[in-house]
């Protein structure tokens, strides 16, 4: 089980909207968190269990939370009109890396009064502007709970935020361990630390891997991951009880001999047999091969204008994978991107649940805007706009142990909702026609978004050329 606390109570009183970063935010959502807001005629696609779809919907917000559908308006309500328009929850992504301030950069020179290397409105702005309410950050550090509790108390307007401890081995990333004695230590002091959640990467030794996995239980703590490299030819060895969820479709790929749809199902089986969930991540794989092939085709993306200029400049100058480009790699990952479809497609039809998550931070991977890419994706694998809906809703929010709180519009759970002028469920890719967005009960309508994506798009362009390497800040808002 989860100990996640809901972000609700984290928000402080409304004193602290003083504090919103940019004025349009704080008009547009702070203002309206005690006011009742209710979001009127509109087809409400519940994503609850039954996939219940209400028409003409009149759904109730009070204090951030979903307390009533279709009931009485009360006279003093703010009234979204929904007509002709689709209302879904708000969307979770299961795989995302965010920058934080750290190393000489970030704790020295605000404290000098200088813009934080990375602003975290910056950062969280595009998962909001895309309906992603809830992000899942699998390499957390100690700044992603400053960053979450800012988001909490309101200062800045974000997704709620789960938070996995990495542990690797050998000289990998994150914590790390190569004995059983200090894996089950480090799962330990990762929970006393605040971790709700343990993942495995590849450096891992097996018997170190095992521990790790054990100890998690007993901790009470689910562990997501890569499968090790020391598993190398005995894949099946490393789906142990609690071992909850692959974390990227190649970490299968990577066992596949000839890349037969009849590998897929075998590797499926797997996960079935354990209980492990399927976070494919399709877009990251398709991103690397495109990378691999030009760095073209990433340099024209509309979206990259949002992503921060040293992000930018990593990705278009030092990019690893356009770096290995070869007529063999560009093959290689193309039949990863290939085989990773065939692997959703096994996993679905073996009943293994699948969720949506996109490696955001990755080259190419641009926050929010790459989660609607990924919805796609599994679309074309086979599923249906429906399961494809739930696999970054109902169920991310099931495995997160959040299910009480997001991942379907029902009375009690709380007001994290996408306002979309077109139905996901003929087309997937209508989750990108957004007219609002609700998070946590505060609603950011769809020109707000488009004054702050401006805004940060100027800035960040600005910012290439006005880049203070000295004392490493950015122009002033
Ligand atoms: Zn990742």
């Amino acid at each position: 089980m989860s100990t996640l606390k809901p972000i609700q109570l984290l928000v402080a009183c409304c004193c602290c909207l003083a504090f919103f970063s940019l004025q349009t935010a704080a008009q547009n959502t702070g203002a309206a968190t005690n006011q009742p807001i209710v979001i009127r005629n509109v087809q409400l696609i519940t994503m609850d269990e039954s996939n219940s779809i209400i028409p003409n919907a009149s759904v109730l917000i009070v204090n951030h939370r979903i307390v009533a559908i279709n009931d009485s308006i009360p006279k003093n309500a703010t009234i979204i009109d929904g007509k002709g328009k689709w209302l879904i929850p708000g969307l979770i992504d299961m795989h995302v890396h965010t920058v934080t301030d750290t190393g000489p950069f970030g704790p020295k020179y605000p404290s000098q009064g200088a813009t934080l290397f990375f602003d975290l409105q910056d950062q969280m702005l595009p998962y909001i502007a895309n309906g992603v309410t809830t992000i899942f950050e699998l390499s957390a550090r100690a700044e992603h709970f400053g960053q979450r509790n800012e988001i909490g108390k309101g200062a800045v307007i974000g997704p709620r935020m789960a938070l996995a401890a990495m542990i690797d081995g050998g000289e990998g990333q994150g914590r790390r361990v190569n004995t059983p004695e200090d894996g089950r230590q480090a799962v330990r002091s990762a929970k006393a630390e605040g971790y709700e959640f343990i993942k495995v990467y590849a450096y891992l030794n097996p018997s170190t891997y095992y521990a790790i996995i054990e100890e998690s239980k007993k901790q009470g703590l689910k562990v997501i991951g890569h499968i090790p490299d020391s598993f190398k030819g005995k894949l099946k060895e490393a789906f142990v009880p609690g071992f909850g969820m692959v974390a990227h479709a190649e970490e299968l790929s990577n066992y596949a001999k000839d890349y037969s749809s009849a590998e897929a199902t075998a590797m499926a089986a797997l996960l079935k047999a354990n209980g492990t969930w399927f976070s494919p991540t399709l877009i990251t794989m398709e991103a690397i091969a495109a990378q691999v092939r030009s760095l073209e085709p990433l340099k024209a993306l509309p979206s990259l204008a949002y992503v921060h200029p040293l992000l930018q400049s990593k990705w278009l100058t030092a990019n690893k994978y356009n770096k290995m480009s070869s007529p063999e790699n560009i093959a290689h990952f193309e039949q990863y991107a290939v085989f990773n479809l065939e692997l959703v497609k096994a996993c679905d039809a073996a009943g293994v649940p699948i969720v949506a998550g996109t490696d955001a931070g990755t080259s190419g991977v641009i926050a929010g805007f790459s989660l609607p890419d990924e919805l796609g994706l599994l679309v074309k694998a086979g599923l249906s706009p429906q399961a494809a809906l739930a696999s970054a809703t109902r169920l991310p929010a099931q495995w997160l142990g959040m299910d009480k709180q997001v991942g379907s519009i029902e009375q009690g759970k709380l007001a994290d909702l996408i306002l979309l002028d077109e139905n996901p469920l003929i087309d997937i890719q209508n989750t990108r026609k957004i007219a609002g967005v609700m998070v946590n009960g505060n609603w950011v309508a769809k020109k707000t978004i488009q004054t702050m994506l401006a805004d940060l798009a100027i800035r960040n362009n600005a910012s290439k050329d006005q880049f203070d390497w000295k004392t490493f800040t950015s122009p002033k808002k």
